[in-house]
């Protein structure tokens, strides 16, 4: 429940706190300067309507919506055991957020800044309606400014990006605590509730027996809380000592961190992720499956930084090539998203996929490659499927993994074809995982 400050006791400096990405109070730099510069502040998130892709289906599937329900709820938990509360809108932040503002008498909107194409276009559509909009770049692991290089510069190859890194001793900055004290809420008019949300109607939860990510079970669900539990239990089962060995596989709680759900809402930062693995090697040892951890989140920084440099370029339907807009074949792209093509191994796990929410690296990139080159479709449509279906959607690691598969990203190589018949006997060689998936 928001609780108004009483009538009488206005702030002087308002804000409004927009969470989008970022659904987390510890080390949150955002929302950590909105609330030592406020002595109100509002904290909201806002439902953008339902839309469907310009491929024909819901842009935000039943995984993350159920993810996502998870994650507010622990956001607003923590944020009302904290003297706060967290308001949810539902409309497009242009059109939900200018009107607030209004209401409480806040001066500036606060956020983190997405450097992706639509999420940019949100905070300038707010700046063209008047309002001042601070935003703060804190989702990667490394702060850019750290780089031996400006983010135009950056190198064009992921191996390069890393040794630079690496041989110039560049660290993440320290995860910052939770502040001490957050502002009180603004008074709240009841004008400012009219676009609140009503409570969403959601999909039932998966079979969490069956799931690589079983998000009906409190711990796995989404927010912070459950977040740091599970980074607790992972290092503390030592699975990061195994991980390299384990990562390619297919299906199995434990065969890779599973922090991708967490990180993607911002549950979870890298930051702190990586702050806990060190505490980590400290008193067990590092070893080839904790640099391998560290070599991923690297992974996941680098396709941040890529759309620094590129920006809307990564969104063309030739990427950063210059080979002509792909091709598509609607029909072979609905039996895929079906798993109706007349490969097992695909078939297996598109159901997966679709049924679960989660998919392994490994499955993925076979999933895109077959998507590519076998049916000839294009990438912007698996894409487009993959953000729809995924739990753990990520913008920047999504668009970068498909453009690095479909051969339209930065690397000199070309594509990522990979072929199934060795992929099926190398990591499905008794067809547990297609049996376990066949119908
Ligand atoms: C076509 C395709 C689309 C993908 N889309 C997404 C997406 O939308 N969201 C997403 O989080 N991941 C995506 N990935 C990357 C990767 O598959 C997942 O991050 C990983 O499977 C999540 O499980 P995990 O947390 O157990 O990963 P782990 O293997 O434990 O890795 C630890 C963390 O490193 C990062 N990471 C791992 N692999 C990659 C990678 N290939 N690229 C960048 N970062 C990586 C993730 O943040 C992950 O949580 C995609 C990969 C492919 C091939």
């Amino acid at each position: 429940m928001l609780r108004p400050l009483p009538p009488g006791k206005e702030a002087v400096t308002a804000r409004i706190y927009w969470f989008r990405n970022d659904l987390r109070l510890l080390d949150n730099r955002a929302f950590s300067q909105a609330c030592s510069a406020s002595s109100a502040l509002l904290p909201v998130y806002c439902h953008e309507p339902a839309t469907l892709t310009r491929w024909g289906f819901e842009r935000t599937g039943p995984h993350r919506q159920h993810f996502l329900a998870a994650t507010l709820a622990d956001l607003s938990a923590r944020l009302r055991e904290r003297g706060s509360d967290l308001l949810e809108l539902t409309g497009h932040p242009a059109e939900v957020l200018p009107p607030l503002l209004q209401a409480v008498g806040a001066q500036e909107l606060a956020c983190e800044e997405i450097a992706a194409p639509e999420e940019q276009q949100a905070v300038n559509a707010l700046r063209a309606a008047g309002i001042p909009v601070a935003t703060t770049w804190q989702s990667s692991l490394l702060d850019p400014s750290t780089l031996p290089f400006p983010p135009a510069s950056l190198p064009e190859v992921f191996t390069a990006f890393r040794l630079a890194v690496e041989r110039g001793g560049i660290r993440p900055p320290e995860p910052l605590p939770i502040p001490a004290r957050l502002p009180g809420l603004p008074a709240l008019p009841a004008a400012a509730l009219l676009c609140r949300a009503p409570p969403r109607p959601l999909p039932a939860a998966p079979a969490s027996g069956s799931s690589s990510f079983p998000y009906a079970l409190p711990s796995f669900g989404g927010g912070e809380t459950a977040a740091l539990s599970h980074l607790e239990r992972y290092l503390g089962r030592k699975l990061a000592h195994t991980y390299k060995s384990t990562r390619n596989e297919l299906a199995g709680v434990d065969f890779s961190s599973k922090l991708s759900p967490w990180l993607a809402s911002g549950a979870l930062s890298a930051r702190t992720a990586y702050a806990a693995l060190k505490g980590f090697e400290a008193q067990h040892g590092a070893n080839d499956g904790t640099y391998w951890l560290w070599f991923e989140l690297l992974f996941r920084d680098y396709f941040r930084f890529l759309h620094l440099k590129h920006g809307s370029r990564l969104y063309r339907a030739r990427g950063l090539g210059e080979a002509a807009a792909p091709a598509h074949d609607a029909q072979a792209f609905t039996q895929w998203t079906k798993g109706r093509t007349a490969a097992p191994l695909i078939n297996a796990g598109m159901r997966e996929l679709a049924a679960t929410g989660y998919s392994s690296n490994r499955m993925r990139q076979v999933l895109a490659s077959y998507l590519v080159y076998d049916l000839g479709c294009d990438f912007r449509a698996g894409a487009a499927w993959f953000e729809s279906m995924l739990v753990d959607y990520d913008v920047y690691t999504n668009q970068g993994n498909w453009l690095s598969i479909a051969g339209r990203g930065t690397d000199p190589r070309g594509g990522r074809q990979f072929n199934l018949e060795k992929q099926t006997a190398q990591y499905d060689p008794g067809g547990q995982y297609r049996a376990r998936w066949a119908t």
